[in-house]
């Protein structure tokens, strides 16, 4: 089948065009047909497009909305001009796969949306005000343009972390303010993480009950997730995407009366603290520099910036500090934890001196790491960055969030089981 993955934000739309079946997963043998991007959504719009052997083309559209990204890009795809292996006509798209950020409570699995689906997604936009409406505008598009008879899935950023138990999600608030409002974690990055734990049980060939890591994603946006037994059991980000690491702009955890207080001496209203909390914190904050790691490795390296060190520290230092926890969250009575820790992201994958600094002081929990090898990961490459006999062993694994949610558009359409 030829799916096309939709990954709709309120300024951006980004897509993939995947061709794979439920044989061609079992053989690891996808084929990604196309992928791009419209970015800048609302005027004259950046485009990238590019096919499974051509180099990526850059040009620009006036694209008023996600609703019009979305026509273009399935005229785009659709058209014969465009080159795309097995694609002629729009009869060739086969489904749709769309990235939802919030399911809520209640989509704990990628789903075939109808009009209940629909209405579910909507009931959690109290959940994600800046996400799932734009999520849903891409699903309107794609069922409008390829007609409602065409299967479009829905696979949802927080599904994942469903799993999660009531002491790791519950917040110490009230109890009824759970009830009334739903608050707890429900964390995010969920396909990320579970696209890893699926190739950790690939490359290691073995059960998805003998899955115990605890997987990092760090990228601009970044999240840890204990996954035991398979399942997520615990994860760092929250009610929002804000809690837990530090992120390229995000703050990650801080004490919640510190928004009070900065109301009071900066004069400052509670959006300015949000904004302050998820737009001028973290690595970018930290450093009055930038969010971008590579920059910062770069400055702090070459003119030994106090501020862009101390940045990376903090960065290292409290993701050093979620991995302590998990081992102790997973542990059970026989005095098993973690196996693993596994990298990912733009930063987890690429970068072996942050991995170094995270791994520094995990020795006596058994982490060993083999740095000729961690130097020698690099962009795109998946393995073992400890030593053999290492007792908890670390993994960079590149993510595919595009990939399992194609996977998973599959698998739905198929009507078969969604469990890695
Ligand atoms: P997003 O969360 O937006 O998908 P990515 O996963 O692409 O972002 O991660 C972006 C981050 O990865 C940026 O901070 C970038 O600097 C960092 N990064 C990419 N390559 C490297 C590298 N070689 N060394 C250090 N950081 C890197």
């Amino acid at each position: 089948m030829n799916i096309l993955v939709l990954n709709c934000g309120s300024s951006s739309v980004k897509f993939q065009v995947i061709q794979t079946d439920l044989e061609q997963i079992a053989a690891n043998s996808d084929r990604r047909l196309a992928r791009g991007s419209c970015e800048r959504i609302g005027g004259e719009s950046l485009v990238t497009l590019q096919t499974e052997d051509t180099e990526a083309k850059r040009t620009t559209a006036p694209l008023r909305d996600v609703r019009a990204a979305v026509d273009f890009i399935i005229s785009w795809v659709a058209s014969e001009k465009s080159g795309i292996a097995d694609i002629a006509s729009v009869a060739d798209i086969h489904a749709v796969g769309h990235r939802v950020v919030h399911g809520g409570e209640h989509f704990t699995h990628s789903v075939l949306i109808d009009a209940d689906v629909l209405r579910g997604i909507e009931d959690c936009i109290d959940l994600a005000p800046l996400h799932n409406p734009a999520n849903l505008k891409g699903i309107t598009a794609a069922r409008e343009r390829l007609g409602a008879g065409l299967a479009n899935v829905a696979v949802f950023d927080t599904a994942f972390h469903q799993t999660l138990e009531p002491h790791a999600y519950l917040y110490a608030l009230p109890y009824q303010l759970y009830r009334r409002h739903r608050i707890r974690r429900y964390g995010f990055h969920g396909t990320s993480h579970r696209y890893v734990a699926y190739r950790y049980r690939q490359i290691k060939n073995i059960a998805r009950s003998q899955v115990n890591v605890i997987t990092l994603h760090l990228g601009n946006g970044c999240s840890a997730c204990a996954i035991k037994a398979g399942d997520s059991i615990d994860t760092s980000m929250g009610f929002t995407p804000l809690e837990g690491l530090v992120m390229g702009t995000r703050a990650g955890d801080v004490d919640a009366a510190i928004l009070d207080f900065l109301m009071a001496k900066e004069g400052m209203t509670i959006t300015e603290v949000e904004s302050l909390l998820n737009k001028q914190s973290g690595l970018l904050g930290l450093s009055g520099l930038t969010n971008d790691m590579r920059d910062l490795l770069a400055e702090a390296e070459e003119t030994a910036d106090r501020r862009a060190n101390l940045a990376i520290e903090v960065f290292c230092y409290r993701a050093r500090k979620y991995i302590g926890a998990y081992l102790a969250a997973m542990s059970d009575t026989e005095g098993k934890t973690a196996d693993a820790v596994i990298f990912t992201g733009g930063i987890g994958e690429n970068s072996h001196a942050i991995r170094r600094r995270i791994c520094q002081g995990l020795k006596c929990f058994g982490l060993d790491l083999d740095d000729a090898r961690n130097e020698q990961m690099r962009a795109g490459k998946e393995g073992a960055i400890t030593i053999d006999d290492s007792r908890l062993q670390a993994f960079v694994i590149p993510t595919d969030e595009e990939l399992l949610i194609a996977r998973d558009t599959v698998r739905a359409v198929r009507g078969v089981e969604q469990r890695y």
